[in-house]
């Protein structure tokens, strides 16, 4: 599963801490699911699915005379056993929650037999703790199920991660479990199925409704079960005579490859790393609106966010989908082939998952790339305040609390160091053997470790201790010096992390004289560790962790020059961003800037982007280095991102010969050089830019351009622009750049003395207010209402429009009204 953002905002509050105390152990098997039959039927006025499963199981090991069953919020209107064809009526209790049924005999140990249920499936009335990952576990989701939402397709998709499935089918719904299985959905004869396996037989029914069955022929765990049903666009690739398909809305069939085309590369690349081939029939990707997660890996049956769907003008800044898509791909193998035995695991679906957007990055684009994706990721997890959270985590309040930085990103930087540690070819052989052990099975960490030790050869419990079942991070000081008279260099590396643990950590060290380097090898593993290498003279720079891997916060003791060599000489991204940082705290010096400079020609667009966000324009000695740099960027960049950033930047000289270069700029394909390009402009030239913006209305805009295009006219303060201004404004997603707008809105609607515009204009503002997620209303209100509205209301207050005045104050919140 890859976590929607505005989710994961989410602070899990909760004074109640007797979770501490509970071990979440691995389900219990008493009874393992073998097959399941389903026939669906979807009653979309009321959002039921009338459902009829035949689940086939046997008991695990220990005879038993009863089944329990997960199943949620159903209706259930028959149980009984299926012998010869028969069926006979089984007892049974249920609790709305599970199904506990007394079987018809004692069945002993591998002795299969087949239940039958007919159920119905009430979604939207079942009442289920929300969770990090997904809002409401409804399992079952209907989208726009009568069609009276406008622009928004009726839909039907489910979400099973982590046992929501069983609001829809009675499953034991446990990640420890594995079943083939087989969906017949009944749907209206317009709409297109998607489930796992392949589409065995599509039947056209009298009643214009169809029966599309598909077949799961190899087992995988009940929260993979998935079921899709719209009216979508499917195009359709290969991947050595499989069928690779994406499911989208039709306005985005003609753009569908350009967002997940690479997807028959990225099954070979990874098929090539693992030695392990696809190993399912079909792989497809479908779409969802109002999707609660960001994506999820149902086997062979991949369910996107709609964000996914990018117009062809957003794809020309890059496809912000790619890592996505390789993520829930990646999890075809790592979560679905293997299956992480319990949520306490979940490193072992989630850590692979999120190292093969590295992976994915560095093959595709350069190690620069995967270095970059590394470190980001990193980042993710430092910022994310989570240093006491062991990876695999037996004790948790929920167990969608376990879908987090340290599972995702402290896990792939994990793996990212043990690549490093036992080298690629032994790295890559250890998941072919870990992934070949526990094929269609479930596994914990120790498996992971096993694989690991078997490859090399070495013990690496010390490894999985200290990083798989313990919390945190080194937190190093390091200090370098040379002893002239002993010919010596010293490093000098503290562990300052708070907690007691100390870290073992094999390190490279570089010892760099001119452009030749030799490379140290030893353990840091104490509270203070002291190396001493021979060097006939005082190195040109000391490189600690040459490789740039460790997961860790670090105080370097570096000077300028150090970094200068280091940027020039050691030649990581990492090497390189840390010398951009340290030259961008030292704006003042001409060597730090001639850096920075060197840095905004990069070969890497990452850095160049870094740099373009870090040089100092307010500074004399910057500004006149660096401007012919950005209009060489701005002109010619291959990347259209940072065009756009340097031409944002050539904006601030405010120089009126760069007007033809941004009105020129203002025409590119993407959003975001137009958009910079427009802004630009109206720094030397209001009505020039008034006037593109004007034209620019004709055509729908997102992103950048929309707000800018909204801003300037704003900014113009002309009335006959309102109706467009309003327009655009309503028309813009629920995104950062429309809240961004808020202050020009609002200096607008200061200005106004018509009253029907005014209060059309404070609605949109409401409007936007009320549709922000919860998790982020404690940021944005003091701003809506205590700034922008207040002010608002104070103002027209002021100038005697009470009708506009009384008319925003209606709109207040009751600690907001207070005062007027
Ligand atoms: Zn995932």
């Amino acid at each position: 599963m890859l976590l929607n953002f505005l989710a994961m905002a989410q602070p899990g509050k909760s004074s109640d801490t007797s979770w501490k105390k509970q071990y979440r152990e691995t389900a219990t098997k008493i009874n393992d699911l073998v097959h399941t039959k389903l026939d669906a039927k979807f009653d979309f006025s009321k959002s039921y699915m009338y459902g009829q499963a035949w689940i086939t199981l046997q008991p695990h090991f220990y005879s038993t005379d009863s089944l329990r069953l997960d199943a949620k919020g159903m209706d259930i209107h028959k149980v009984t056993i299926v012998k010869n064809g028969k069926q006979l009526p089984l007892k049974y209790d249920y609790d709305n929650w599970q199904l506990n049924i007394h079987l018809d005999k004692m069945y002993k140990g591998g002795e299969q037999y087949t239940v039958f249920i007919d159920y119905t499936s009430k979604p939207n009335e079942v009442k289920v703790r929300g969770s990090a990952a997904i809002t409401d576990a409804k399992g079952l989701y209907f989208i726009n199920p009568d069609g009276t939402e406008k622009d928004k397709p009726t839909e039907i998709w489910t979400q099973g991660e982590t046992e929501a499935n069983s609001v829809w089918l009675p499953t034991i719904d446990k990640p420890n479990q594995k079943m083939t299985d087989e969906i017949a959905m009944t749907v209206p004869g317009k709409f297109v199925t998607l489930s796992n396996g392949k589409l065995a037989s599509q039947k056209k029914n009298s009643d214009g409704t169809r029966t599309d069955t598909w077949k799961m022929e190899l087992p995988h765990a009940p929260y993979l079960l998935f079921m899709g049903v719209g009216d979508y666009a499917v195009i359709k690739d290969s991947y050595k005579g499989k069928e690779v398909s994406y499911y989208v809305d039709k306005e985005y069939a003609p753009v569908a490859r350009k967002i997940f085309g690479l997807t028959p590369e990225m099954i070979a690349f990874y098929s090539r790393i693992t030695g392990v081939d696809y190993p399912w029939i079909k792989y497809s990707q479908i779409t969802g609106h109002d999707y609660v997660s960001g994506a999820m890996e149902n086997t062979t049956a991949t369910l996107h966010s709609d964000a996914a769907q990018q117009d062809a003008r957003e794809l020309t800044d890059g496809n912000n989908w790619e890592l996505v898509v390789a993520h829930e791909l990646f999890h075809q193998w790592f979560g679905d082939y293997v299956t992480t035995e319990s949520w306490s695991n979940i490193t072992l679906n989630e850590s692979f998952a999120n190292y093969s957007e590295t992976l994915w990055n560095e093959y595709k684009y350069g190690k620069d790339a995967g270095d970059d994706q590394n470190f980001g990721d990193m980042q993710g997890y430092l910022q994310s305040n989570s240093g006491k959270k062991d990876l695999v985590r037996f004790y948790y309040n929920d167990k969608e609390d376990v879908f987090d930085a340290v599972s995702y990103n402290k896990g792939g930087r994990v793996l990212h160091m043990l690549r490093n540690y036992v080298g690629d070819s032994a790295f890559f052989k250890a998941l072919h053997l870990y992934l070949t052990t526990n094929k269609f099975r479930s596994a914990e960490a120790q498996q992971l470790r096993l694989a690991f030790e078997e490859v090399t050869g070495k013990d690496l419990n010390w490894y999985w201790n200290q990083w798989y079942y313990g919390a945190g991070n080194p937190s190093l000081d390091i200090a370098y010096s040379y002893d002239d008279a002993a010919k010596k260099v010293q490093v000098i590396v503290n562990q300052t992390q708070v907690s007691d643990k100390i870290f073992k950590l094999p390190v490279a060290i570089d010892v760099y004289n001119g452009a030749s380097k030799t490379r140290y090898r030893v353990w840091a593993q104490n509270k203070s560790d002291t190396f001493s290498f021979a060097s006939p003279a005082k190195p040109d720079l000391v490189n600690f962790d040459g490789d740039k891997i460790l997961l860790c916060t670090k105080k370097e003791n570096k000077t300028l020059d150090e970094y200068i060599h280091q940027y020039k000489y050691a030649g990581t991204y990492l090497d390189r961003r840390e010398a951009i940082d340290f030259a961008s705290k030292h704006q003042d010096d001409s060597k730090a800037v001639a850096l920075l400079k060197a840095a905004l020609k990069d070969k890497y667009e990452g850095l160049r982007s870094l740099t373009l966000t870090r040089i100092d324009m307010k500074k004399d000695l910057v500004r006149k280095e660096v401007e012919p740099v950005l209009v060489d960027l701005a002109k010619n960049d291959p990347k259209r991102t940072v065009r756009a950033a340097a031409i944002s930047k050539l904006g601030t000289y405010k120089k009126p010969e760069y007007a033809s270069l941004f009105k020129a700029a203002v025409n590119d394909s993407s959003y975001t050089v137009s958009g910079d390009a427009l802004e630009a402009l109206s720094e030397i030239d209001s009505a020039g830019a008034l006037a593109e913006a004007k034209r620019l209305t004709a055509k729908p805009a997102k992103g950048k351009l929309s707000s800018v295009i909204t801003a300037v006219m704003i900014e113009s303060g002309d009335e006959s622009s309102a109706e467009m201004i309003l327009k655009n404004f309503e028309m813009m997603p629920l995104s950062q750049n429309k809240f961004n707008v808020l202050q020009s809105l609002g200096e607008f609607l200061g200005k106004t003395k018509n009253t029907d515009l005014f209060k059309r204009g404070i609605d949109d503002i409401v409007t936007f207010r009320d549709a922000i997620p919860e998790a982020f209303k404690g940021q944005t209100d003091p701003y809506i209402n205590g700034v922008l509205l207040k002010g608002l209301a104070a103002k027209k207050k002021e100038a005697g429009l009470t009708e506009q005045s009384d008319y925003v104050i209606s709109k207040l919140p009751a600690e907001d009204k207070k005062g007027f």
